[in-house]
This record gives structure tokens, sequence and C-alpha cells, in this order.
């Protein structure tokens, strides 16, 4: 088990300070193109898409939207671009 992460997260116009609850992972899926290993994740309400091959985050403003970038990891994350440039 990995050691449990709590994420806080300042507000900058109050400089109030949110506790994140566990992000969730929703949905994984192995990207045709690079190879790479892409997570949706629904951190706090914040939809991020996550590669986990490479460590590149990217957030969405809403799960369609995640979902979509899910398919192009090469737009968001550097390892993937570079791995599609070898290929
Ligand atoms: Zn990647």
């Amino acid at each position: 088990m990995e050691p449990r992460v709590i994420k806080i997260r300042q507000n900058h116009a109050t400089g109030q300070k949110v506790i994140l609850p566990d992000p969730q992972v929703i949905e994984t899926r192995e990207n045709r193109k690079t190879g790479a290993t892409i997570l949706l994740v629904n951190n706090g309400g914040v939809w991020t898409t996550t590669c986990e091959t490479h460590g590149a985050m990217a957030e969405h403003p809403t799960r369609r939207m995640g979902t979509s970038w899910m398919a192009e990891p090469m737009v968001w994350c550097a390892g993937c671009a570079e791995e599609e440039v070898a290929r």
C-alpha cells in the first residue's frame, strides 16, 4: 500500500485552505498510440487526466473533456509526445 496523501489546496482569493478528498480514479486506459497508461481522475470535483507512465497531468473543466483528452496524451504529456515521434 502506498502512503495516503492528503492534498491541501489554497484558495488564492480568500486565502482559505481546503482539504481535497482522495482523488478517485474513474477510468484507466492504455493509449494505443504511445502505449502509456492514462488515468481519468476526479480530484475533488476537478477532472484530471494523468499519464501514469510519464507522470504528467492536465486539468479539465468537465468529465466529458477529460475523457476525450485521454485519447490524446501527446498534447499534454511531453513523454507521450516523444514516444509518438520515436514510433
Ligand atoms: Zn505520457
